[in-house]
Order: C-alpha cells, then structure tokens, then sequence
C-alpha cells in the first residue's frame, strides 16, 4: 500500500519516525512519498530517503504556499534553486506546490512561485503534487495553460464530481485523504463514490487531516489502512481491489517499481 501523501520528515515524527515507520511497514504500508514545503527543508528529507528504512521512502521537492511567505527566497532563485536540486537528487515529482485563498499571502505571489514549477514539470516531464484548496479556478486555469505533460495529483481532494473530472482531463489524479471519514463532507464523499478507482491515489497528508474522532491529535501514515477502508466501503467494493488499483496509479505517476 502506497501513501502518496505524508509529511513523514515533520518535527512532530522526530522523537517516534523509527517506530512509526516499522508500524507501517507491519501494516503492509510499502512505499511513503514525502512532499517537500520548502527550500530549507529539503536537505533533511533528502538525508531521511535516503537512510536505511524497513518500507520505501522517496522524495518531491517544492514550495508549499503556506511557506512562500518563511522561504524569504525571491522567485529567479528559488527557480535556479530548484532547477539544481531537481537535476541533483532523485525526485519523484514537483511539489507540493500550489495555490491557497485562504491564507495572507497574495494570490499574486503564489501565482508567481506556482508556475516556477509548473515550467519545470514541463521541462522535465515530472508529475506535480498540487495543494489546491479554495483557488480550483486558478489553479485549472494553470494547468490549462501550461499542460504538464505527466500529470499529476491533486491532493487532499474535497469537491464534487465535475470538478474531479476538470482534473482528469488535464492528466491529474484525485488524492483521497481524512476528508472521506467525516460524515459532513457529503459532496465530497458522494462524488468519491461515483468516481473511477482507476483516477485515485490514497494518502494521509500526515500529521495534518486527521480522521473523523481523531481531530487534535496528529494524523499518522497507519491511518491510510482507515482512508483505504473508507473509500471501499463508499465504493462498494474489497479493500484489497482498492489498494490494488491504487497501488498501480500510484506506481503508474510517480514511476516507482514493486
Ligand atoms: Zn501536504
């Protein structure tokens, strides 16, 4: 079972990472990858891929738009800075990166530090990890214009089938989190239901969006066996049919082997 999405280098793993990881690896949790938020950050999670570990780590780079404003690294740098890193170190994909209206930091600016990786997904031909969240306009109107040319996911998913499908038709996976247990995400939940196994990917975004019951506590890579549990039943089918499909989309974007 893959976890297409977790913050497993965040300083709330620093005490207990070993442990937690030898649980997943328990668990059947066989690869994590682990979105970079910022420039800074990135030196750590390269040295965390690449230790010895009892399931597979890999690693994206990019700027988060929640970080934009703490990276203090002006666009031309932070793109050569990227453009080094990405030709250096093995990276599975391009983010997170993305768009927010719902923080301070101008539209504007996040714009700017969202197409810098936009470009390099197309330079490159790597799949994007997209945080999207109350800018899906903005951010369809990007993908439109840029066309990156493998795709991507859009993380964290909440919203309805017809904006699912925008995604698809750009090349993007939906990525299925915490969401799909609270029982007041009715819209997001129906549409889950209705859409096609073969466009999603599971993932926890651990610590942040922890299940239904669990809100306060960070949220943990274990829980994606919970996550996986969630959409089988939505989707009426085994969890085993949707870990399986899940597993080869995921292999699939990020080109990762069994
Ligand atoms: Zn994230």
């Amino acid at each position: 079972m893959i976890d297409s999405h977790c913050h497993l280098d965040f300083e709330v793993f620093d005490l207990n990472r070993r442990l937690v990881l030898q649980q997943c690896a328990v668990a059947g949790i066989t690869d994590i990858i682990i979105p970079g938020v910022a420039p800074v950050q990135w030196q750590k999670l390269a040295q965390l891929v690449a230790a010895e570990t009892p399931l597979r780590l890999w690693m994206a780079a990019g700027l988060h738009p929640w970080w934009i404003a703490t990276a203090s690294m002006a666009v031309p740098a932070f793109a050569r800075w990227l453009q080094v890193w990405l030709a250096q170190r093995p990276c599975v994909a391009i983010g997170e990166c993305g768009l927010d209206g719902g923080i301070e930091c101008p539209m504007d600016t996040q714009r700017d530090y969202f197409c810098v990786h936009l470009q390099m997904a197309c330079d490159l031909g790597k799949p994007l990890i997209v945080h999207a969240h109350k800018a899906h306009n903005d951010v369809l109107r990007l993908l439109s214009q840029y066309r990156p040319p493998a795709g991507g996911v859009i993380h964290g998913f909440a919203g309805s089938l017809e904006l699912a499908r925008q995604y698809w038709r750009l090349g993007f996976y939906i990525g299925v989190g915490g969401t799909i247990s609270y029982p007041r995400a009715r819209k997001t939940r129906a549409a889950l239901a209705a859409m096609p196994l073969e466009s999603l990917l599971l993932e926890t975004d651990a610590p942040d969006m922890p299940l239904c019951g669990m809100q306060g506590e960070p949220n943990s890579p274990l829980q994606l066996l919970k996550v996986a549990d969630h959409l089988a039943v939505l989707q009426g089918l085994s969890r085993d049919r949707v870990q399986q499909q899940t597993d080869a989309n995921a292999r699939q974007l990020f080109g990762l082997h069994a």
